[in-house]
Order: structure tokens, then C-alpha cells, then sequence
């Protein structure tokens, strides 16, 4: 994972509602790494545990810095550089589950989310701790690029070695492996028997239990990038996470065009005309895939890429400010004020 990831502003926030008695319980850790702060949220967990939870969940979180780093010496970098001359490679045991499972949210969006696009990603300059300078990549590079075609489909995982028939793909999980990294401190939380939580990464979260006996409330900021503006909240209940995915936060910027991070594997071209889409689903890995795969789908997509990916709750805001919500999501979203064009979706079938 990187820093950019994580340079992000924090989409989310906890809604702050503390009052005397609240505060007593209410005690917030943060852990620098990925290059951000991620909070950790506990209510009513003593202090020894919390210490405990916090040091070995940085320490996971570490590990996995380290090893799923694509351009950083690591496990991740001297996999890719494999693939890339032809060769298998023993992936590290730590990303098995993430080919596994990316491979299948991939073919699921239809190649939308796609994280074997990493040369497309250095190409447009975005496997960077810093903001690319100067003119995009040429129409002839990415239309050869476009012609190679790197798909999660092109490798093999046979044990632990991983083969490519493709040597363009270049692994890249920086739209999904934030997710899995909230699912697995999300775990070792309920492991050392912590009930009530919130793990936040830069604005994406994942919250156990409740607050008092009331669901914890999140903050929703806003998708135009108006700093520190809440845009709606919601409660979150039963292990659900929240993942925003943004188009505006992490671009470049040439001539007075910005070019977006999230880009669509299809143009091999950074997606335009999509603020941000937010998720809601009880696992995080799947929240942040989903997230980043609707932003490529768009208006015109999102709501049968969400339904192929076992997705019912999500908002898309485009970059007029109509928002397109599914009815669930509508169900759970409070809007600080109302937007003016709001579209429910009739994609969505009701619950019986
Ligand atoms: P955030 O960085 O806000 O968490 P995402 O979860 O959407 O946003 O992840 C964006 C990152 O995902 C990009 O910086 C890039 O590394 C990678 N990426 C961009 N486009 C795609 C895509 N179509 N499929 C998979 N990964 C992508
Ligand atoms: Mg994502």
C-alpha cells in the first residue's frame, strides 16, 4: 500500500458527539502508517487492552506496508518484476488471499476494478509518494498498453507460485488492499475481545458493536473536496464498513485538466464526470473493490456493477452534484442539505 493511498483526506469521520459521560469511554489511538493516521476507536475498553490492540495492529499494518508495496523493494516489487520477465514467482503468503479474492471482485466488475493495471498506473505516473508533474502519457503509449490488455485472468496461482501468460500485469492493490487491511484489524480487535470499535483509514472505516448502546455515527465529508465540510452521516451497525472511493482528491493536473488516479481499464484513460461513490457492505475488502469499480462504471453503470458485485447500498455523486443512490442507501443516509437533483434507483429489488 502507499502513501497516496492514504494523502487522501479522510471522506469519513466520526460525527462528533461527545459529551461528559461519553468522553470517559470514548478514547481514539492513532497509528501512522500507509504514510496517514489511522484512528482506532474504542468505547469502553480499558486502557491496557487498548494498548495492547493498538501496538499489535501496527505491527500487522507494518507488515503489510511492507509487503504489498508496489513500487517499494518488497515482497510485491521483486513479484511484479517476475511476471514482468515471464517467469513464476512464490507470492508471499500475505498476498494469496488478496490475488484470490481480487481476481474474482474483478471478474465480477466485468474488469472495471482491475488491479493487475499497475504499468497503466506508473505510466500515468500514480505509482508515486508525489503528485506527477507535466504532460500525460502519450495516445500511442496508452494505446499500446491498451493492446497488451493485463486482466487478473492472465495469471495462474498454482500453491503459492504465481504465473503470468500476460507479462504486462503488474499487481497493484492500492484501490482494495485499504479494505482488507480495516477487515484484518477489524479481526484481531475481536480476537483480543473488543466488542466496540471503529478502525479509520484516512476517511474509510469499519465499526463494531455501538456507542452507549446507540450505533456509532459517521460522517460523510464532502465529495467536491470542500475541506472538513460534512455532507451527510449515517449510523453504521453490525460490522458494517463505509468506503468512499474519490476522483478529485489524488490527480494530476496538466494545462488546466486534472486527471483522475482511478483509472478505467477499458480507455486505459483516468475517469472524468464522477465525484465520488460511496459503500456500504459488511466487509471491508469488498467495500473499497466496489467502491473504486463504480466510480469507473459511472452514472450509466454503477447500478449493474454494484448488483454483479453483491452490492446494495451505495451513492454515486457526479461532479454536477446529482447524487444516485440505491433505495437501502437512501434508507440510511442523512444529507446535511438536501442535494438538488437526487436519483433512487430502480435497479435494486425491494426485500421480499
Ligand atoms: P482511495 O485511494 O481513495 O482509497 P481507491 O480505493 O479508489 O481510492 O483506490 C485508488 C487507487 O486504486 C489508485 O490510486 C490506483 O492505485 C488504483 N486504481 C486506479 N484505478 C483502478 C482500477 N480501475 N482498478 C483497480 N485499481 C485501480
Ligand atoms: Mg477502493
Amino acid at each position: 500500500m502507499r502513501k497516496s493511498i492514504c494523502t487522501l483526506f479522510c471522506l469519513a469521520l466520526l460525527v462528533a458527539c461527545s459529551d461528559g459521560k461519553d468522553s470517559a469511554k470514548l478514547h481514539t489511538s492513532q497509528i501512522f502508517v500507509f504514510g496517514t493516521l489511522v484512528d482506532i476507536t474504542f468505547w469502553d475498553v480499558d486502557e491496557a487492552l487498548r494498548s495492547q490492540a493498538v501496538a499489535e495492529i501496527s505491527r500487522d499494518f507494518q507488515r503489510m506496508h511492507y509487503e504489498w508495496h508496489p513500487w517499494n523493494p518488497g515482497p510485491l516489487l521483486s513479484l511484479n518484476q517476475a511476471l514482468a520477465r515471464g517467469e513464476p514467482a512464490e507470492a508471499p503468503d500475505s498476498l494469496i488471499p488478496l490475488i484470490i479474492q481480487s481476481r474474482e471482485l474483478s471478474s465480477q466488475s466485468g474488469g472495471l476494478f482491475n488491479p493487475a493495471i499497475g504499468s497503466l498506473l506508473q505510466l500515468w505516473g500514480f505509482q508515486s509518494s508525489e503528485r506527477p508533474q507535466g504532460p500525460p502519457p502519450s495516445a500511442e503509449m496508452i494505446a499500446a498498453w491498451r493492446r497488451q490488455a493485463p486482466a487478473m485472468t492472465d495469471l495462474e496461482l498454482d500453491g503459492r507460485v504465481l504465473r503470468s501468460r500476460n507479462p504486462a500485469v503488474q499487481l497493484d492493490f492500492g484501490a482494495y488492499a485499504k479494505g482488507y487491511a480495516v477487515d484484518v484489524a477489524i479481526a484481531h480487535l475481536q480476537q483480543l475481545g473488543i466488542a466496540n470499535a471503529i478502525v479509520n483509514a484516512g476517511g474509510d472505516l469499519r465499526a463494531i458493536g455501538s456507542k452507549d448502546g446507540q450505533p456509532w455515527r459517521i460522517g460523510i465529508q464532502h465529495p467536491q473536496g470542500e475541506q472538513e465540510k460534512l455532507y451527510a452521516w449515517l449510523a453504521v451497525t453490525a460490522g458494517e464498513a463505509v468506503f468512499t472511493s474519490g476522483n478529485y482528491r489524488r490527480y494530476r493536473e496538466d494545462q488546466g485538466v486534472r486527471y483522475s488516479h482511478i483509472l478505467d481499464p477499458r480507455t486505459g484513460m483516468p475517469v472524468d464526470g464522477v465525484s465520488s461513490v460511496t459503500v456500504i457492505h459488511h466487509n471491508g475488502a469488498i467495500a473499497d473493490a466496489v467502491a473504486t469499480a463504480l466510480v469507473v462504471a459511472g452514472p450509466e453503470q454503477w447500478e449493474a456493477t454494484a448488483l454483479a458485485m453483491g452490492v446494495d447500498q451505495a451513492m454515486l455523486v457526479d461532479d454536477r452534484g446529482v447524487v444516485y443512490m440505491s433505495p437501502k442507501m437512501q434508507q440510511r443516509v442523512h444529507f446535511q442539505d438536501a442535494p438538488a437533483v437526487l436519483q433512487i434507483s430502480e435497479a435494486f429489488a425491494e426485500d421480499p
